[in-house]
């Protein structure tokens, strides 16, 4: 029986890395019966809404997505479709494994993470109060007040709030998943030492959830500033990485660069029994249109996607196409060339091409 899926194609280079995606994803003969819901620009030239509620009702009944990137405006205009739609959904588990291809130029080899982001709290709550506005200067007073610290009056505020509940649950899903991979070690990473009420709570949970696995799996903590540095050092020495929200994003891409880049860096935003998968790479909007940029991350997105709906011979089938193309590096994308003006660098559609006739042999 086919698989119901939603797909969301997204903004900017969305359509073209989904559209490729789908079009490996079939040539493995899965059968998917996909389910198109539209957000973003589109939903929003169209109907009004950034985020229609059938999308998200689409996501409700089939209980799995494809998402392509959808733009976010920095600093003003619409909050982020991608932050909502997590939030919405509550999935709050965002798995973005980082693992290195033979063929792709890097300065490291055979890396292989996972980073586990917390994705339904932290800075990302969407709690903000505008420089000037009266609830600002209403809180910066109620802050004096209860902290008898001096705020200045032409601050803009973002709350960041980190429960106990949200951490335990993620933690424990960081433990789960190490297990359930074969992994050794979970680190969490922090910033304890400053922030003791939000980050501080994350890491005591922690190290509490850790208990329940001693003997299983390893723990370790590291501060988010040091760990920046060990794991442009020594990436080798860590498995599983589990993160508050902001640090979760900006580690991930950190990673992503040890790896080649965020052409080739998939995601999943994982909840209780939903699903939605999508690269972590965003809409690079100059590429909109031009068929260039790198399809794998998506196309392993969809690797990943296909685990989670137990199609594991599909699954393993599209990831060693992908790697005998890269490996080959031929068919690919310009930024998986020596050169980013490689004459030699093939289109978005000519990558999955390649990918797709490895699949058929
Ligand atoms: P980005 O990831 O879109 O692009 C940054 C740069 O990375 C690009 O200019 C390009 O050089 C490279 N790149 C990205 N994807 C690539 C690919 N598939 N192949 C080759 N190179 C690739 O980041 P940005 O420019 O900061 O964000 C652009 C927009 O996307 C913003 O509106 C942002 O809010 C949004 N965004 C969306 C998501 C999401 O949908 N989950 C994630 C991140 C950013």
């Amino acid at each position: 029986m086919a698989h119901k899926i939603t797909l969301i194609l997204g903004d900017g280079i969305g359509p073209e890395v989904t559209q490729a995606a789908v079009r490996c994803i079939e040539a493995t003969g899965v059968k998917i019966d996909w389910e198109e819901a539209c957000a973003g620009q589109e939903a929003l030239e169209k109907y009004q809404n950034i985020l229609p509620e059938n999308v998200l009702q689409s996501i409700k009944k089939n209980k799995v997505a494809l998402k392509g990137p959808i733009i976010t405006p920095i600093g003003e205009g619409f909050r982020s479709v991608n932050v909502a739609i997590r939030q919405a959904l509550d999935l709050y588990a965002c798995v973005r494994p980082a693992k290195s291809y033979p063929g792709v130029r890097s300065y490291y080899k055979d890396i292989d993470l996972i980073i586990i982001r917390e994705n339904s709290e932290d800075l990302y709550s969407g709690i903000e109060f505008e420089e000037g506005s009266s609830q600002a200067k209403n809180l910066i007073t109620q802050i004096e007040e209860y902290t008898n610290k001096r705020i200045r009056p032409d601050s803009g505020i973002s709350i960041k709030p980190i429960s106990k509940f949200a951490s335990q649950r993620i933690v424990k899903f960081a433990f789960e998943h190490a297990l359930q991979n074969n992994r050794k070690k979970v680190t969490c990473v922090h910033k304890a030492n400053i922030m003791k009420f939000t980050d501080g709570l994350f890491l005591k949970t922690a190290r509490d959830v850790a208990k329940e696995y001693t003997g299983k799996i390893t723990f370790e903590e590291a501060i988010v500033d040091n760990m920046s540095m060990q794991l442009v050092q020594k990436p080798h020495n860590f498995d599983v990485l589990v993160l508050p929200n902001l640090y979760g994003d900006i580690i991930s891409d950190l990673c992503a660069g040890l790896i080649g880049g965020l052409g080739i860096a998939p995601g999943a935003n994982i909840g209780d029994n939903l699903a939605v998968f999508e690269a972590v790479h965003g809409a690079a909007p100059k590429y909109r249109g031009l068929n260039k940029t790198n399809p794998t991350a998506m196309i392993l997105s969809a690797v990943l996607m296909l685990k989670y709906i137990k199609e594991d011979k599909a699954a393993t089938r599209l990831e060693n196409a992908v790697k005998e193309v890269i490996a080959e590096g031929k068919s690919v994308t310009y930024d998986l060339k020596p050169t980013p003006n490689d004459v030699t660098a093939v289109g978005t559609r000519e990558m999955a091409d390649a990918i797709i006739k490895k699949i058929r042999g």
